[in-house]
This record gives structure tokens, C-alpha cells and sequence, in this order.
């Protein structure tokens, strides 16, 4: 049965019992107002005339209008005959009237006529005794079968009211629970109802629904798994090791070339968390190692790796996974990816030109300095006059000897910082002594360029934790800079001073100074500002960088385009 026919029936029911119970009240209702009706009409009538009759009787001798008074309630008696032998006794009291009026001295008629008028009174009496017994049971029977009526209507509602809330309710109750399954994804739901009403068909919907759910979740799921070997057999195939964790740096999957350098086995490490694996792995420790950014040089050291049956070379690369949910606007971090680039092949090229470059300089050290020293021997006045021109031609051949003695230098300095050959002597040193050093260095320079050379150095200075050599070759570096990235006759200021733990060594010059894209980058190799002279080798700071770290100090600069620019490096003091 549907919903809407047992509402129907159900309110209908309701109805006809609210109907039969008024039916039955008014029947019986309406029966006693007969009964009291009939016993007024009927009966207290003729009590009534045989009352009136009676007391004209009494006063017949006295009053001869009693006579018709008399006569006038008999003859409203004989039209009020309701009762079996009232008839009878009217007729008796009529006939002996008649004959008193014919004969009115016979006295004997008189309480004849008061017994016949008696018996009118008695039937009438005995008729409302009766008909009120009726009444009393009409009561009886109506209270009876009000309460026969009642209790049904009672027991009906009853049951409706208990049963028909939830017979709508429950079904929606599952329903809504099953819609709540379904929209957390478990297509496997169904609703059992169990009935042929509407919520059934409903049911049979909603179980519709969720099987062809269930079937496009499943052939999604296959293509999604498809998807998913695909995507495996393409980290597979890559020749560097991938390695992805998820959000909480739990393994998700790792390539073959990945399992071949951590040296661990597929279930070692799918799974597993990566930070618990670092404990007894030093690669994965290494490999989960966010990079430090804060680094100025920009680029993070390569791994040193055994791999390939050689010592391998991987540059580390963590990409950051975030993806944006369904239904919402934030991105929200997933997981990383590690991709290790094999640079192998380039750190032995590297190799083999700083080799290179190491021996060339180093070769070339020996003929230019004895260049240098024949220079000085031309110059000397016992090898000979030399005329102007000739002069001239020699401090030329002495300029690009000591440019080529510095380029010489570097690219050795460079070679030794690169194979990670620095030798340091770190010793306590005076300040006033590697400024000095290098303001020697300079000298020539500064005054070629008229450079207003300013020292501002305090009395008292404590010694310094340094290699005299390299901290003095970082100033003259420094120096050299800024006599050539600036104007002749301009002022560069060289300034010693007592920090924290440290002493600070600057040279403050009023050049051009160096653009904010370029700050941090001048300090890499090779690395020159795009439209400086191109005169140098771009490896000055990046040694001067290197020196400095390497004694446990730090560097920076300072600088605005236009203003000039201010370099810095701080070591520690003895
Ligand atoms: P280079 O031999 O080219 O001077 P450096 O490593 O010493 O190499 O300097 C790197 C680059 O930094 C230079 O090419 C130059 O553009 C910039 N630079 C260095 N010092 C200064 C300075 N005092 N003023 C302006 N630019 C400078």
C-alpha cells in the first residue's frame, strides 16, 4: 500500500470512527429527548386535566362554572388517550359524569366518578415509571456504546499515532544515512526497506543510483590503476633515482635507480617512514635534508655517492607537492618528490679542468715572473740606457705581466679552493698587520687612479684569528675593487673596528655600487654584473668568499646603485 492511500485510509478511519461516535451520541440523545417528550406530552397532561378535573368535581355543588370546567378537561382528556386503558377509564369517568348531570342528586357517583378519574392516574402514572425505566436504560446502553465507540477511536488513534510517524519517518531516517554513505564515497551502500509504497520505490532508486556509482567508481578505479602503472613504469624507467614521500615523510614509491644507490629493497623502504629509515640509513638522512637557503652561493653541494661501481656524483632536488581539494580554495601540502640528477659525468669534467687550469697556472707562474725580473733588469741603469719609447713599451709589458700574475693567482687560489686544497695557517694576527699588508699591494694603484685613500682604525684593536697571507689577499681584493669600480679622485675608506666576538674589516667605496638582482650572485664563480669592465676573471669574491668561510668568518656586502658599496667580512678574534 502507498503512503498516500494509508494516509488516506488512515485519516478516513479516523473520520468514520469521529462520525459513529457522534451518530450513536445524537441517537441516543435524540431517544431521551423522545422518551421525556412523551412522558410531558403524554402523561403529565393527563395527570394535569385529571387534577383539574378532579377539583371541579369538589367544587360542582358551589360553583356552577366548575361544571364546565369539568367538562372542558374530560374532552382534552379523551384527546390525550396515549396509554392502554386510559381509554376504558376516560370513558367511565365520562359516562358516570353524564349521569350526575342528569341526575345530580344521586351522591354515589361522586366518588365513583373521583375512582375512574384514580385510574386515569394510576395508568398515567404507571406509564411515566415505566418510560423512565426506558429512559435510565437508553442512558445505560447510549454510555455503553459511546464507550464501545470511544475505546475503538481511542485504540485506533492510538495506533496510528505510534506506528504512522515512524512508518514515514524510518524510511527517511535510512535514506538520509545511505545519501550520507554515498557522498562519503561508499558506493557499496543500499537500502533495505522492504516495501512496496513510495519510500520502496525510492529505495529502489536510491540502490540504482548506487550501483552505477559503484560501476563508474570501478571502471574510474581501473583507469586510475592504469594511470597509475603507467606513471610507475615512467619513474621506473628514468635513469635518476625518484624517491616520492607523503605529507608526513612516509615513502610512497621509489624507482629501481633509487633502490640501487640506498642499496635497500622495495619493501625496505615503500611504506616505511623516512625519518625513522635516516636513522640507520646516512643517504636517506641526506636525501631528506631540506636545503638550506639561506646559502648565498645558491647552488647545494653534490651528494658523493657509490654508485654504478664508481664514486657517483647527485645533485638533490626536493619538489614540494600541493594540490588544491575539491570544494576548496587553499592549497594543501601533500607530500615531495626527491630527484636525484647524476652529475658525475660533469664534477669529472670539473675535475679535469681545474687540474688543468691548476697546472697551466702554475706553469705559467714561473716564465711570467721571469719576465718580471727582466723587466727589472731592463729598467736598471747598468743593462743600459732605454729611450722613451722604449720605456713606455717596457711599463706596458710590466702592466699586463702583473695582470697576468694576478689572473695567474686567482685561477691557482681558485684550483686549491676548488679540490678543497686550502691551506690555512690560522694564527694570531694584528689587524694593523694584514691592513698594512695590503695597503702595500694597493699602493701603486691608488696612486696611479688619485684615490683618496681613508683609514679609520682605533687605537686599540685585539688580535684576530686569521691566516695572515689569504685575510690580507681578501682586503686587496677588496681594495682593487673598489679603486677600479670607481671614479679617479674619488674617496674609498677602509675601516677596522671591534664587534661583538669579532672584528670587522670593510672598504667603503662611492662607485657605481651593485644592483639588488645581482648581490647575491657576485659572490659565485666566475659570476661578473653584466656591463662591468670585463678586465677581471670574476673570481676574486668567490675566493675572497671561500677564504673567509674557511677560517670560520662571514662576508657581505652592503651596496646602492649610485651610492657606492660597502664589502665586509668579520672574523673572529684570538
Ligand atoms: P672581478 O675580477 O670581475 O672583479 P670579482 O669576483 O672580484 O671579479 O667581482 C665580481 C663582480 O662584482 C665584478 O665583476 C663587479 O661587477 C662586481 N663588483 C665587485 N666589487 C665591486 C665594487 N666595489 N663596486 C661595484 N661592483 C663591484
Amino acid at each position: 500500500m502507498n503512503i498516500k492511500t494509508k494516509l488516506r485510509l488512515s485519516i478516513g478511519l479516523l473520520f468514520v470512527m469521529i462520525l459513529l461516535l457522534t451518530l450513536i451520541a445524537s441517537k441516543y440523545v435524540y431517544s431521551l429527548r423522545d422518551d421525556t417528550t412523551n412522558i410531558l406530552a403524554d402523561n403529565y397532561q393527563s395527570l394535569e386535566y385529571s387534577r383539574n378535573m378532579l377539583a371541579a368535581l369538589d367544587q360542582m355543588q358551589a360553583d356552577p362554572n366548575a361544571r364546565l370546567a369539568f367538562q372542558t378537561n374530560l374532552k382534552k382528556q379523551k384527546a390525550n388517550i396515549t396509554e392502554t386503558g386510559e381509554a376504558e377509564a376516560t370513558q367511565r369517568v365520562e359516562d358516570h359524569f353524564l349521569d350526575l348531570l342528569s341526575a345530580p342528586d344521586q351522591a354515589e357517583l361522586l366518588p365513583l366518578i373521583r375512582k375512574n378519574i384514580s385510574e386515569i392516574m394510576g395508568v398515567n402514572m404507571r406509564a411515566i415509571h415505566a418510560k423512565s425505566d426506558k429512559a435510565v436504560l437508553t442512558v445505560k446502553s447510549a454510555i455503553t456504546w459511546i464507550l464501545i465507540a470511544g475505546t475503538i477511536c481511542f485504540i485506533v488513534s492510538l495506533t496510528l499515532f505510534i506506528n504512522l510517524p515512524g512508518s514515514i519517518a524510518n524510511p527517511i531516517k535510512a535514506l538520509a544515512e545511505s545519501f550520507r554513505e554515498i557522498a562519503g564515497k561508499n558506493y557499496a551502500q543500499r537500502v533495505h526497506l522492504d516495501r512496496k509504497d513510495e519510500f520502496g520505490q525510492l529505495a529502489d532508486s536510491f540502490n540504482t543510483m548506487a550501483e552505477k556509482l559503484e560501476e563508474y567508481d570501478n571502471s574510474n578505479l581501473s583507469r586510475i590503476l592504469i594511470e597509475k602503472k603507467r606513471i610507475e613504469a615512467l619513474i621506473n624507467n628514468m635513469h635518476e633515482p625518484v624517491i616520492g614521500l607523503d605529507e608526513n615523510k612516509m615513502i610512497l614509491f621509489a624507482n629501481e635507480e633509487a633502490l640501487k644507490i640506498t642499496g635497500l629493497s622495495m619493501s625496505d623502504m615503500i611504506g616505511r617512514s623516512a625519518l625513522e629509515l635516516s636513522l640507520q640509513n646516512d643517504l636517506i638522512r641526506a636525501l631528506i635534508q631540506q636545503p638550506q637557503t639561506a646559502s648565498t652561493s645558491g647552488s647545494q653541494p653534490a651528494l658523493k655517492i657509490y654508485a654504478n661501481n664508481k664514486e657517483s656524483y647527485f645533485e638533490k632536488e626536493i619538489v614540494d607537492i600541493t594540490i588544491t581539494k575539491t570544494g576548496e580554495r587553499q592549497k594543501a601540502f601533500i607530500g615531495q618528490v626527491i630527484v636525484l640528477k647524476n652529475v658525475t659525468m660533469f664534477k669529472e669534467l670539473d675535475f679535469a679542468k681545474t687540474n688543468f687550469i691548476a697546472t697551466v697556472s702554475h706553469e705559467l707562474k714561473t716564465p711570467i715572473s721571469s719576465i718580471k725580473m727582466s723587466l727589472q733588469l731592463l729598467d736598471n741603469q747598468h743593462t743600459g740606457e732605454v729611450n722613451e719609447q722604449q720605456r713606455q713599451l717596457i711599463e706596458s709589458i710590466r702592466e699586463d705581466s702583473d695582470r697576468l700574475l694576478k689572473i695567474t693567482g686567482e685561477l691557482l687560489n681558485m684550483s686549491q679552493v676548488e679540490t678543497g686544497n686550502i691551506q690555512l695557517t690560522i694564527q694570531q694576527s694584528k689587524p694593523e698587520q694584514i691592513l698594512q699588508y695590503a695597503l702595500d699591494a694597493v699602493k701603486t694603484t691608488v696612486d696611479q687612479k688619485d684615490i683618496k685613500l681613508m683609514i679609520l682604525v682605533p687605537e686599540y684593536l685585539p688580535d684576530v684569528k686569521a691566516d695572515l697571507e689569504k685575510t690580507a689577499w681578501v682586503l686587496i681584493n677588496f681594495l682593487t675593487n673598489a679603486i677600479r669600480y670607481s671614479q679617479p679622485e674619488s674617496k674609498v675608506l677602509v675601516e677596522i673596528r671591534e664587534e661583538k666576538n669579532a672584528i670587522r674589516f670593510s672598504v667603503k667605496d662611492e662607485g657605481k655600487g651593485i644592483d639588488s638582482r645581482y648581490r647575491d650572485r657576485i659572490f659565485d664563480r666566475y659570476f661578473q654584473v653584466p656591463g662591468s669592465a670585463k678586465t677581471g676573471t670574476g673570481l676574486g669574491l668567490a675566493i675572497s668568499k671561500e677564504f673567509i668561510e674557511a677560517q670560520g668568518g662571514s662576508i657581505g656586502v652592503d651596496s646602492e646603485v649610485g651610492m657606492g658599496s660597502t664589502f665586509h667580512f668579520e672574523l673572529a678574534r684570538a
